[in-house]
């Protein structure tokens, strides 16, 4: 399997973080994420913000949230 760049992670992170992901992307994931500073560092603050987000509004951010997210993950990204 190809490995992992930052847009891939960055494109499954929701996915990792609900634990809807496969096995072995998920290894990747994880390969990935052990190595890169900055895609650990965004999937740390992606996970607390997804999980305030949860807990203020009692509900699973909608879509429109996550695209806000990505945007701003995206741009952050972008700047590396
Ligand atoms: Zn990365």
């Amino acid at each position: 399997m190809a490995k992992l760049n930052c847009n891939d992670v960055l494109q499954y992170m929701d996915d990792y973080i609900d634990g809807e992901m496969d096995s072995e992307l998920k290894k990747e994931m994880d390969l990935h994420l052990q190595k890169c500073d900055i895609c650990h560092q965004i999937m740390m603050s992606h996970e607390k913000t997804i999980n305030l987000l949860k807990k203020a509004m009692e509900i699973e951010p909608d879509q429109k949230m996550m695209i806000r997210i990505k945007n701003y993950l995206n741009s952050h990204l972008s700047k590396h």
